[in-house]
């Protein structure tokens, strides 16, 4: 079965909107393959300024983060309806930054994945471990269980639409990447899980990325694996290389 590619950007806290405006333009024609979904998931004051300057080309854009209520007293949270409104396709959930600075945990991804099912949003869902539990030779385990929590009460036709990142925390914003093979070893780990929560064919719909320090030059090394469609990039979405990783 042939998924397709899907090449993300996380901006995390960067660019205000006049400066998101410029890079837009700046990354326009480095970006356009059209056998890869391109995003851009940006500060949320960033949103509709990115919407407007990628009307028309192959890119959608996407939120790093969503609350699990429609409306009502949360100070500062935004609902998945103000993100349908304005355009936005894709929302991050549970990034490993979330998880440690913001107290997200796998029961409110979970509540999260729903919300933005429940809206048309597709979930770029993340999951990763801990160097010290690489280091314990439980990473496996511990992704499994990430997984199962994340999807749980989700739909088969929903889980084929949702999208995984991979991201070892040991390798997000570090300069360490994972080897391919570690890479491709976990991504077919997550694989087998969504096959045996499901069945093969969601399993083998289901889109998943490889995130940690991917750049220019190691990009085509770890999208030439069999499990790994895709790439959620942190620092390297910020610059022209970004271009070359969606083309790599
Ligand atoms: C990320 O923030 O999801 C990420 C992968 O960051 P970086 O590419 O900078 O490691």
């Amino acid at each position: 079965m042939s998924r397709r590619r899907i090449i993300a950007g996380n901006w995390k806290m960067n660019k205000t909107p006049s400066e998101a405006k410029a890079l837009i333009e700046e990354l326009k024609p480095l970006v356009v393959n059209p056998d890869v979904d391109v995003v851009y998931c940006v500060p949320a004051i960033d949103l509709t300024t990115a919407i407007e300057a990628t009307k028309g080309t192959n890119v959608s854009i996407g939120a790093e983060n969503m609350y699990f209520e429609e409306s009502g007293a949360y100070t500062g949270e935004i609902s998945p309806n103000m993100l349908t409104d304005i355009g936005v396709k894709y929302v991050i959930i549970g990034h490993s930054e979330r998880r440690e600075y913001f107290a997200e945990t796998d029961a409110t991804v979970n509540k999260k994945v729903i919300k933005a099912f429940e809206h048309g949003i597709t979930p770029i869902i993340c999951c990763g471990e801990t160097l010290e539990q690489r280091e314990q030779g439980i990473t496996l385990d511990w992704i499994r269980m990430q997984i199962k929590i994340a999807f749980q009460n989700v739909t088969a036709d929903q889980a084929k639409e949702a999208v995984i990142a991979y991201e070892p925390i040991w390798a997000i914003g570090t300069g360490k990447t994972a080897t391919a093979e570690q890479a491709e070893e976990v991504c077919a780990g997550i694989r087998e899980v969504i096959g045996e929560i499901y069945d093969d064919a969601t399993a083998a719909a289901i889109r998943i990325q490889y995130g940690g320090s991917m750049n220019a030059s190691n990009a085509a090394e770890l999208l030439s694996k069999p499990n790994i469609d895709g790439g959620l990039i942190g620092g390297a979405s910020l610059k022209a290389d970004f271009g070359k990783i969606v083309n790599a």
